[in-house]
């Protein structure tokens, strides 16, 4: 194990109990030694999708299953409110500046910067996140703080970084007052912008972190606990739901099933990288 994902991996809480295993190359293929729990499995299929290798998904030639220039298919544009309509239309530059200056709701009232997204706008890798908490909000960049850090540990421990291949969003561009959860009615003003990053940016996988992502995302109640394991679909993109690293960092315990889920993660990808192979 090199120093590097050795001090990765004890970022994670996760050392001794994950190791690579011997000439494993990358970082996904780290497997549970024998006492370790065993990963999820997925309980749906993995819906056939499109695939290319991640090294390439920068080149953003090979199809993908929400086309670029598409509207969300279960909310068409035209059947929206006009403004989501108008959001679901928009181009890159104009959904930065629409979010840049929105007040669609009271959040508005008490943000320093809205916190768009970042990261690789042809990423095959979207992690979806609550909300800016206070460092976000300073900085206008999702997780910069201590939760961003473990992100960025758990990013690497997969081989992925910010920025590259990978796009990291939030349900909510303006910080909620005392890091609460946004309200529904926050979320609800914010989803079209959302729903517009996800249609261009069309991730192959899309990683929510946390339960308010995931409840956003999928549009009904449930626990973490109940979703982990599974492929899910938001608008026919494969969806893995994961612990949010806020709660990782104050439950040591459930980072070891945070690894189990980007262990499954990585596999859900490759399956529908390999996929995509085959259908050439
Ligand atoms: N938590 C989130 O959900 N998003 C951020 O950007 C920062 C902390």
């Amino acid at each position: 194990m090199s120093a590097r994902r050795d001090e990765i991996l004890r970022e994670l809480g996760l050392t001794p109990i994950w190791r690579l295993r011997e000439g494993a190359t990358a970082a996904a293929a780290t497997q549970p030694q024998a006492a370790d729990p065993a990963p999820p499995r997925a309980t749906q299929p993995v819906p056939a999708r499109p695939a290319q290798p991640v090294a390439a998904a920068r080149s953003a030639h090979a199809p993908r299953a929400v086309p670029k220039n598409a509207t969300p298919p279960p909310s068409p544009a035209a059947t929206l409110e006009p403004r989501a309509a108008a959001i679901a239309r928009m181009e890159w530059p104009q959904l930065k500046d629409a979010v840049a200056g929105c007040t669609a709701c009271p959040l508005h009232k008490g943000r320093n910067k809205t916190v768009f997204g970042v990261g690789d706008e042809n990423a095959e890798w979207l992690f979806v996140g609550e909300g800016p908490g206070a460092d976000e909000d300073a900085k206008g960049e999702p997780f910069v703080g201590q939760a961003g850090k473990l992100l960025d540990n758990m990013l690497a421990a997969i081989g992925l970084k910010r920025g590259e291949n990978a796009y990291i969003a939030n349900v909510v561009k303006c910080r909620p007052p005392g890091n609460r959860n946004p309200e529904a009615l926050e979320a609800a003003q914010c989803e079209p912008y959302l729903h517009r990053q996800i249609a261009l940016i069309r991730p192959r996988l899309i990683v929510a972190l946390g339960k308010v992502a995931a409840v956003n995302l999928l549009r009904r109640e449930a626990s973490i606990a109940s979703l982990r394991g599974k492929v899910l679909e938001y608008q026919g993109i494969p969806l893995i739901i994961t612990y949010h690293p806020a709660y990782l960092l104050r439950s040591l315990p459930d980072k070891a099933k945070a690894w189990e889920d980007l262990c499954f993660a990585v596999e859900t990808m490759r399956g529908l990288q390999n996929r995509q192979a085959a259908s050439i």
